[in-house]
């Protein structure tokens, strides 16, 4: 049987004895690439929506934005200094001495013709008057006035400090491709090209639950046992970072007909269902015969630390208007730390692709340990650091305290991950290590 064959039809629900990190990342991808076919199959209406830059953030572009016009719109100066005709600078004299005869800014361009001994002063921004083709910066210039300047030829090239209509973007090319997650820049970019709309994937409706009898909601008093639901609101953080539509589907106790109606509800009404707790060795037997009856879910034991237990797979709730809808489901284990490290590892990627990301990974960058890390070979794992300067310049990290899976302090003060990989061993100080930031993204 093969493992990764969790969603094909009427699959068995597979108990895997140890997935690796990737071979999950895999399994998640392809499902989702099978789920976004068939929904390109079906032809929905309403995928797409036209929305203001500003409701843009963090949305998906769905088709490529084509540029109107060029930019710069004309050539124009890259310095404040002097524009000029290059032709001056074929002389045999090394010193050019040039008479100024005006002056052009950003937004109010210089109207006269310009002789071959004369240049005007120019401002960054300026248009280019007719027959100029290069600027002198005010700075390699020798000596200026208001009537003339002087500066060593060696200073400049001909064409230097000039941008050229159409350098950055052509009329018609694309100024920014379909499927980018678009960012501040994104939207300036598109607000430089005139263009007020954009047309993005609509927004994923994503449901969320907490499972576990010893759940209680904020404003109410613990009483023995009970402790606080804190995995919906870490994981509403965490979705908010991608602007999605996040349905709270609450608490839910660990019965069996609570669940069942808990899923079938959050099925029909969301794309995505991402529930905690109930998925570990001790809790998944009653959570699989749900599963059984409501989709194709693999309960898998990842090589990964924290999150060894997760459930994944699609739910198939019996919706007579839509017989083919399914929901992608992930069912995170409940620990804390261990929620929000599967999150990053497999659902945030799985959100944007399934949402049209052509871009879907965040990066990795490496940094020196500052302590040995003990890491045993065999599983991927995530410890929670913070990535500095060292006294040399170059970046460090340090772990932040005790790294259970349950002590989200340790999240809380990290501002990264060491990642250490599935065939790593212990970290000596000193070692290089890989590092994901959490800045934007946990
Ligand atoms: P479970 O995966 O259900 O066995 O839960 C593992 C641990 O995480 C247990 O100590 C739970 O009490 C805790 N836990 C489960 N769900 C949550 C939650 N929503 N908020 C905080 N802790 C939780
Ligand atoms: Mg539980």
């Amino acid at each position: 049987m093969n493992k990764l064959e969790i969603h094909s039809p009427n699959s068995p629900i597979l108990l895997t004895a140890s997935l690796h990190v990737d071979e999950a990342r895999k399994a998640i991808a392809s499902l989702v690439s099978d789920l976004l076919t068939e929904s390109q199959s079906r032809n929905e209406a309403g995928s797409v929506e036209l929305v203001t830059l500003d409701q843009a953030i963090n949305r998906i572009l769905a088709e490529d934005l084509l540029s109107p016009i060029d930019v710069p719109a004309a050539d124009n100066s890259a310095m404040d200094g002097f524009a000029f005709n290059g032709d001056c600078l074929s002389s045999k004299d090394d010193i050019v001495t040039l008479k100024v005869v005006g002056t052009a800014y950003a937004g109010k361009p210089y109207e006269g013709s310009i002789g071959k001994t004369e240049c005007i002063k120019i401002m960054t921004g300026a248009l280019m008057p007719n027959n100029c083709d290069t600027v002198i910066p005010q700075e390699f210039t020798e000596s200026s006035d208001s009537s003339s300047v002087t500066f060593k030829q060696n200073q400049v090239k001909r064409g230097e400090n000039q941008r050229l209509r159409g350098e950055d973007l052509q009329s018609g090319k694309a100024a920014i491709s379909a499927g980018r997650l678009l960012r501040p820049s994104d939207l300036g970019l598109a607000a430089s090209l005139g263009i007020a709309t954009l047309k993005v994937h609509r927004k994923l409706k994503v449901a969320i639950l907490s499972s576990g009898d010893e759940l209680r909601p904020l404003g109410q008093a613990l009483d023995a046992g009970g402790i606080y639901d804190s995995n919906r609101h870490s994981l509403t953080g965490l979705l908010n970072r991608l602007n999605l539509e996040i349905i709270d589907c609450g608490i839910v106790r660990d019965d069996p007909a609570s669940l069942k109606s808990a899923f079938l509800e959050a099925a029909s009404l969301a794309d995505v269902l991402i529930s905690s707790g109930g998925v570990s060795v001790g809790e998944a037997d009653f959570t699989k015969q749900i599963m059984q009856e409501l989709g194709d879910v693999g309960f898998w034991k990842i090589a990964m630390r924290p999150g060894r237990p997760m459930a994944f797979g699609v739910l198939k709730p019996a919706d007579p208007k839509n017989p083919d809808r399914k929901s992608l489901f992930f069912g995170l284990p409940g620990n804390p730390v261990a929620v929000m490290v599967t999150f990053y590892q497999f659902v945030r990627s799985a959100l944007l692709q399934l949402n049209g990301a052509n871009q879907t990974e965040p990066p990795l960058i490496q940094a020196i340990a500052q302590t040995p890390i003990r890491k045993k070979p065999g599983r991927t794992e995530f410890q929670r650091a913070i990535l500095e300067r060292g006294p040399d310049g170059r970046p460090t990290v340090r772990l932040t305290g005790s790294q259970g899976a349950g002590i989200l302090r340790s999240m809380s003060e990290a501002n990264c991950f060491v990642i250490l990989h599935h065939d790593q061993g212990n970290i000596a100080a000193g070692d290089w290590v890989d590092v994901a930031l959490f800045d934007g993204l946990l």
